[in-house]
Parts: C-alpha cells; sequence; structure tokens
C-alpha cells in the first residue's frame, strides 16, 4: 500500500469560496469584470491599512505593472534580491531593463541593506543610478525595511516589496506589502491563501492604482469606441477568481496561525537534533511562515534528508537557487558574498500547508530525524 502524498504547500478551501463563486454565476459574472473584484479589493485593503488595491491575473503581473508604473525602461538597471523565485526578476526583463542581483544577509535571508548600498554606490561611480529595488519578503519573513528604505530614500531610488508570500506577516505591526512605494501579492495555488491564481498590486498612492486598473485592462481610453494612447495588458483578475479570493480571505488569518503552529511543530521536534537550524524571527518580525525552512550542515546531508522524505511520499523542496546562479541570468551583475548560495545548498522547505494534520506533520518529522 503505497503512503498518502504529503504536499509542500496545497490550497486549502475555507468553506464559503463556493457561495461567492455561486453568487458570481447566478449573477453571470464570469469574466474579469465584475462585483466580486471590488469586493475583493475592499477586503484586500482593509487588511493593509487602507491603501487602494488593483486585484491581478498573477503576482508577476503585479511586479510587471509596477515597473511601469515606476518608469522602468529599456537599459535601466534595477536592484533586486538574488534570493528568490524567477518572478520576481523576469518582469525586469519584460521592460528590457537589466537586474543588478543583491545577497542575502543572515538575520531574515532577505536582501542585505549594505550590499544594497554597496551596489548603488559602485553603480553611481560608473555614471548609472538604478531606477528601483525589489525587496521581496521570502518565505513570508519580512525584509529590513527600516534599512532598506533608509538606503533607498537616501539615493531617492523607490522601492517595490515583492510580498507574494508575505501575506498575513507584519513588520512592526505593519503589514507587508505597506512598508514602500509599491507592494504586491501573489494568490497563485501554492500560496497562503489562493484564488487559483491571481495577484495584487497595492499603494498608498491612488494615481498608480488607477493606472494599474487602466493598463490591466487593455489601456482603453475614455470613449464610446475602443481608443488606445498606451499599450495595455490582459492582466485584471476573473471575477470568478476574486469570489474565491473573498472566501479566503475571511481565514487568512486562521491560515497564518496554522502555518506559524506547523513552524512551533517542527521546531520543538526537531530541536532534538542539533544539527538541523531555524530561521528564527529578528525583535518586531511576525512572519506568516508560509513555509517551513531549515538547514542542515551542507549540501549531502541536505539531499539525504530531502530524497529519504520523498520516498515517503512527502514532497520537500531546497531553498530557492538564487538569480545570480541561474543560466538566464549569469550575465547580470550580483553583489554580496555568496551568503544565498550557502542557503541554497544547505536548506530545505518542508510540507508547510495549512491543512497538514498531526499524523502528516509526524510522518514528516520521523523521516527527518531517521536520516539526519
Ligand atoms: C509566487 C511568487 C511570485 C509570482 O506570483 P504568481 O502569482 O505565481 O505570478 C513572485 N514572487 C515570489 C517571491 C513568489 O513566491
Amino acid at each position: 500500500m503505497s503512503k498518502s502524498k504529503i504536499w509542500l504547500s496545497s490550497p486549502h478551501m475555507g468553506g464559503t469560496e463556493f457561495d461567492y463563486v455561486q453568487n458570481a454565476f447566478d449573477t453571470n459574472w464570469i469574466a474579469p469584470v465584475g462585483p466580486h473584484i471590488k469586493l475583493f479589493e475592499d477586503e484586500l485593503s482593509k487588511k493593509s491599512r487602507n491603501y487602494s488595491v488593483a486585484a491581478l491575473s498573477s503576482g508577476t503581473a503585479a511586479i510587471h505593472l509596477a515597473l511601469i508604473l515606476l518608469g522602468i525602461s529599456d537599459g535601466d538597471e534595477v536592484l533586486c534580491s538574488s534570493f528568490t523565485f524567477s518572478a520576481s526578476a523576469n518582469p525586469i526583463v519584460y521592460q528590457r531593463a537589466k537586474p543588478i542581483f543583491i545577497d542575502s544577509e543572515h538575520d531574515t535571508w532577505n536582501i542585505c541593506p549594505d550590499k544594497l548600498e554597496e551596489a548603488i554606490q559602485s553603480r553611481l561611480k560608473v555614471g548609472n543610478k538604478p531606477k528601483a529595488i525589489i525587496v521581496v519578503h521570502l518565505y513570508g519573513m519580512p525584509a529590513k525595511m527600516n534599512e532598506i528604505t533608509a538606503v533607498a530614500s537616501k539615493f531617492g531610488i523607490p522601492v517595490i516589496e515583492d510580498a507574494a508570500e508575505g501575506l498575513g506577516s507584519t513588520y512592526f505591526n505593519e503589514p507587508l506589502g505597506t512598508l514602500s512605494d509599491i507592494g504586491i501579492f501573489s494568490f497563485n495555488g501554492n500560496k497562503i491563501i489562493t484564488t487559483s491564481s491571481g495577484g495584487a498590486l497595492i499603494s498608498s498612492n491612488d494615481d498608480y492604482i488607477k493606472k494599474a486598473k487602466y493598463l490591466s485592462t487593455q489601456a482603453r481610453d475614455d470613449a464610446p469606441h475602443y481608443e488606445h494612447s498606451n499599450i495595455g495588458f490582459n492582466y485584471r483578475l476573473s471575477n470568478i477568481c476574486a469570489a474565491i479570493g473573498l472566501g479566503q480571505l475571511e481565514v487568512l488569518d486562521k491560515r497564518v496561525k496554522q502555518r506559524r503552529s506547523n513552524y512551533s511543530f517542527y521546531k520543538k521536534v526537531l530541536s532534538q537534533s542539533d544539527k538541523i537550524q531555524f530561521l528564527n524571527e529578528p525583535d518586531g518580525f511576525y512572519s506568516n511562515r508560509w513555509l517551513t525552512t531549515i538547514l542542515l550542515a551542507d549540501y549531502d546531508s541536505r539531499e539525504k534528508i530531502r530524497l529519504a522524505l520523498a520516498e515517503e511520499n512527502i514532497e520537500s523542496r531546497p531553498l530557492w537557487k538564487p538569480m545570480h546562479l541561474q543560466p538566464i541570468f549569469k550575465d547580470c551583475l550580483f553583489f554580496g558574498d555568496g551568503i544565498c548560495n550557502e542557503l541554497y545548498k544547505r536548506g530545505l522547505c518542508l510540507p508547510s500547508g495549512s491543512n497538514l494534520n498531526e499524523s502528516d506533520l509526524n510522518r514528516t518529522t520521523k523521516a527527518i530525524l531517521d536520516n539526519v
């Protein structure tokens, strides 16, 4: 008998999603327009310091529009955390701009403020002022925003927060996504809440959000016919997806608690071994613990555990492979000492879904402890 699959992070419906979807069907709003989109934006805004929100088709689309709003175009340099998913950096290339990657720091694994400043100084010396900074809150852990925004404002460079993994996390009590010029979220199937596929752009600047809505709906000017003075995109969230999102937002706080409780369980049980390290929250940092991550001594011990889990039909995954190590970005500049290279080699993401039960968690920790 094969053992049931334990997933890394699978969708977890709260129960009311289908009622919202039913209502969308009943009212025939089966389109990327409709009342559920506005309701979803309003609810998300309430959780995000009442900032303005544009609901979009993906987190990637949101990052792309954020770069367009900041005027990023041909040849511009954009600083980005190297330790992230490729979707943080790909939109830089969509704009024919150049990514420059920055290393992580040890406390949060996110972009290092010192290396960030070093990179800016170095580019200024050759007469190239970077046009934007993309900060990622990886695995839900807030980046050091005070230090980062201090560097950014010293040089007058706008900041985009990629909070795709960080919905529900807070930094000194303020929600992620609201700590810079523009924030983005993702509602992909594996994220802390999902609309199956979806994303959002948020900002305290209403003009950005108005423009994002315009660009995401094919940039139609105000006219009875179709009139276009800009290149637009088909990036708006579907009303059906927004309906799912309304149900999911109702359980966001619960999902954060459940994911944090997974982390606590893993930490408690796996601390029996002194070979497993966890990423603690610095004071004032509150992580949604989207994924629980561990560090092993080296690559081989990481792989041993990953393969042992796979043998038990348990999905785990190495930490993100840094962007400056990716074939497609091999020619890009990188500032740092390779802290993220090391994290990638030694780190593993454990099953972290809010729908895991005690037996799933016990199966996972047993397989780890037997192989560490
Ligand atoms: C998921 C993710 C994205 C992209 O979001 P999509 O909705 O899948 O397009 C961007 N950045 C990070 C860090 C992510 O984890």
